[in-house]
């Protein structure tokens, strides 16, 4: 996946009708993590509504707390492949932690006919899981988005893209989602977008971010720091070519991450800055 001095091959793939580039923008707004049919339902008819085809659904969550919600998981799949039938809508980044899940995703699909598409989604917490990274590299139904290590130094991270492809999966998109620091303060990671034309140089991949991650709070604090809005404004200028941000019907009742979700009526106006954003870039 990386790019070569004079490099002249395509950037990105084409995916179920759809192009995910280097040049080209994509909002995969949706749900952290799926609770229940009814906000799933909520969530993808506003985005039908508002002409898009992606979406992001959390099954599986990897947690660091293990007393905390876990994801509905396999239990959840033909509901949600089902709604976005129904609506035209692609479910971008369904991350999964085991191989296994590959097959109950393949499963559901096939069970539902869902026709639309599912991308899988490698977290940061498996970044270096090298045998998943190798699983999912060998099936070539699915094009993944990667996540970036935390941790880790971005050539680690950019590795981890090439185990997918080394095993025969190079429709890779590549997603900064901030990096540790020591407290957390005062975003949930430090925002790491300066590095979306980085990777775009040094690399074939689209890029994509993930505002809601990086920061951890849809409220800018009193002293003006960034809020998801404005981190999203900052990568997409930077040229970023997709958007991975948490939106929920109710972020009060959300089982994940709530506070960093943007509220459903704040879609159309998120959609039109990030255009505007887009088109300065
Ligand atoms: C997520 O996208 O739901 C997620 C858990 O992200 P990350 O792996 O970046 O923490």
């Amino acid at each position: 996946l990386g790019r070569h001095k004079d490099d002249q091959r395509q950037t990105g793939f084409d995916y179920n009708g759809v192009h995910f580039g280097q040049s080209n923008l994509h909002v995969f707004a949706g749900l952290c993590a799926v609770d229940n049919p009814t906000n799933v339902e909520t969530m993808m008819k506003a985005l039908h509504a508002h002409g898009q085809r992606c979406t992001r659904m959390g099954a599986y969550k990897p947690r660091t707390n293990p007393y905390s919600f876990q994801g509905h998981g396999q239990s959840c799949l033909h509901y949600v492949f089902e709604l976005a039938g129904k609506y035209d809508i692609k479910v971008i980044a369904m991350e999964i932690t085991h191989e296994s899940h590959i097959e109950e995703i393949n499963f559901a699909l096939e069970e539902t006919g869902n026709p639309t598409g599912v991308m899988l989604q490698v977290g940061t917490r498996n970044t270096q899981n090298f045998e998943l990274l190798k699983a999912i590299g060998r099936q070539s139904r699915f094009p993944v988005l990667l996540k970036r290590g935390f941790g880790i130094t971005l050539n680690e991270s950019l590795n981890a893209a090439e185990y997918l492809a080394t095993e025969g999966n190079s429709n890779v998109i590549f997603c900064l989602r901030g990096m540790k620091t020591s407290g957390g303060n005062p975003h949930r990671n430090m925002v790491d977008f300066a590095h979306v034309p980085v990777v775009k140089r040094l690399t074939r991949m689209p890029v994509c971010i993930d505002p809601s991650h990086s920061v951890g709070n849809r409220e800018s604090d009193p002293s003006g720091l960034l809020d998801v809005v404005n981190a999203t404004a900052q990568g997409v200028i930077a040229g970023a070519n997709m958007v991975l941000v948490d939106f929920h019907p109710h972020p009060e009742e959300a089982l994940v991450d709530g506070p960093q979700a943007l509220l459903l009526e704040e879609l159309p106006k998120f959609l039109e800055d990030v255009q505007l954003c887009h088109e300065t870039y």
